[in-house]
């Protein structure tokens, strides 16, 4: 079985702590906190730290290795736990994505599916976007002859402001290739997907 390693590191974007520490200060300042007292004063130095790791995916190897036993059944992880942050309001969401794929000629490490869901959900994002950001990738890096992405979360712009729909989960999925066009697998794949997620 030939492994093959690829250094996966996610693009680097324009960041400087300094600005973005000061810049919190002067907006919870506007919105009316009072920044002198104990508990707060090293809040916005806290709040560019803590949004800085969540907008910050980390790099990693992808293995993938020859499929040399002819695999053809579908490999799936259930329940990948996803934590992101929506781009309307910059608030988290969080969830679990199932991500699944019908082997080709190359397969991947198993723990790399968890890897990859990362990978696309540290930014600012809309749910949408990286359920389809998941499954491009997947198809473009293993060609697989289908590939499943199904993500299920909870939204804190939804459930703490506004409708204050809590508990509240969207669901967003793409099916590409074999998963998309046969019925079976298509089926096969969402059974398995939501199995223990009611
Ligand atoms: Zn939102």
């Amino acid at each position: 079985m030939t492994a093959t390693a690829e250094r996966i590191t996610p693009r680097r974007t324009r960041r400087n702590s300094g600005d973005a520490e000061r810049a919190a200060a002067e907006f919870l300042t506007a919105l009316g906190l009072d920044l002198t007292t104990a508990g707060l004063s090293e809040t916005p130095a806290r709040m560019a730290r803590a949004y800085a790791e969540l907008l910050t995916p980390r790099p990693f190897e992808l293995t993938t290795f020859d499929n040399d036993e002819g695999y053809d059944e579908l490999v799936l992880a259930r329940s990948i736990p996803i934590r992101s942050v929506c781009e309307h309001h910059l608030l988290p969401f969080v969830g679990v994505a199932h991500v699944g794929y019908l082997p080709g000629d190359r397969i991947l490490g198993l723990s790399k599916l968890a890897r990859v869901v990362e990978l696309f959900a540290h930014g600012a994002q809309v749910q949408e976007r990286l359920t389809k950001q998941i499954a491009d990738w997947l198809h473009q890096q293993l060609q697989p002859r289908g590939v499943g992405v199904v993500i299920e979360a909870e939204h804190l712009c939804m459930s703490l402001r506004g409708v204050q729909a809590t508990g509240a989960r969207t669901m967003t999925s793409t099916l590409l290739g074999t998963l998309r066009d046969d019925g079976r697998s298509r089926a096969e794949f969402l059974a398995l997907a939501r199995l223990g997620t009611q």
